[in-house]
C-alpha cells in the first residue's frame, strides 16, 4: 500500500511538471531562444571531436538556474570506446562536478537526438530536460525509434525538446562525413 501510494505520487508530481512548464511542446520557432545559444555553444564543443577523427557530436549539461556545468564530445575513437559518447561524457563531468549522480533540475544540450544508451544514462541520471538539435532516424531514441524520456512505465522521465537549430546541427555533421568521402576518395587515387 504504502509502495503503491509514493508511486503515485512520483506520477502525479512528474505529470504536474510536464504539465505545467507548458516549455515541452511549444512550436521550434516561438521558443526562447536561449535554448538555441546553448547548442551553438554545443556544437563548438562538437569541434573537439574533429582533432581524433570523431564524429562531431557535442553535449552540455547547464543547471536548474541556467549555469553551464560540463561539457562532453565524442570519443568513440579516441577511446576505442563503444560509450564513449558525447552526453555520457558530460553526465559523468556534470556528476563530478556536483558530486552526485543524481542530476535533478538539470537540462541535457546536445546536437544529434541521442541513442538508447544516451537517453537511458539521463534517465538514470534523473535529469529535468534534454534539448537535442538534428533527429537521427537511424538510432535517436528520444522521439525517432522509440522515446526513453517519456516512457511511463520507466521510474523517471523527463521533458524532450528536438529540433533546436537542427539545420545548423546537421550541417555539422554532413560535412563531416563529406570530408570522409573526400579523404577515402583521395587515397585511392
Ligand atoms: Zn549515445
Amino acid at each position: 500500500m504504502m509502495y503503491k501510494r509514493s508511486f503515485w505520487l512520483v506520477r502525479r508530481r512528474v505529470s504536474t511538471s510536464l504539465r505545467g512548464s507548458g516549455d515541452a511542446f511549444v512550436p521550434i520557432e516561438s521558443r526562447p531562444t536561449e535554448w538555441n545559444d546553448w547548442m551553438a555553444d554545443a556544437r563548438r564543443v562538437a569541434e573537439n571531436a574533429l582533432q581524433t577523427g570523431d564524429v562531431p557530436v557535442g553535449a552540455l549539461v547547464v543547471g536548474p538556474l541556467g549555469e553551464r556545468l560540463a561539457e562532453g564530445w565524442n570519443t568513440r575513437e579516441r577511446d576505442a570506446d563503444p560509450c564513449g559518447h558525447a552526453e555520457i561524457q558530460a553526465l559523468r563531468a556534470a556528476a563530478q562536478r556536483l558530486g552526485s549522480w543524481r542530476l535533478e533540475g538539470c537540462t541535457v544540450v546536445v546536437t544529434l537526438e541521442p541513442c538508447a544508451m544516451c537517453a537511458g544514462a539521463m534517465v538514470l541520471a534523473r535529469i529535468k530536460r534534454c534539448v537535442y538539435g538534428a533527429s537521427d532516424p537511424k538510432g535517436g531514441f528520444l522521439g525517432s525509434l522509440g522515446n526513453l524520456g517519456e516512457d511511463a512505465r520507466l521510474n523517471h522521465r523527463f521533458l524532450v525538446v528536438g529540433g533546436i537549430e537542427a539545420e545548423a546541427c546537421a550541417a555539422q555533421l554532413r560535412a563531416f562525413f563529406r570530408s570522409l568521402r573526400r579523404a577515402s576518395k583521395a587515397a585511392r587515387g
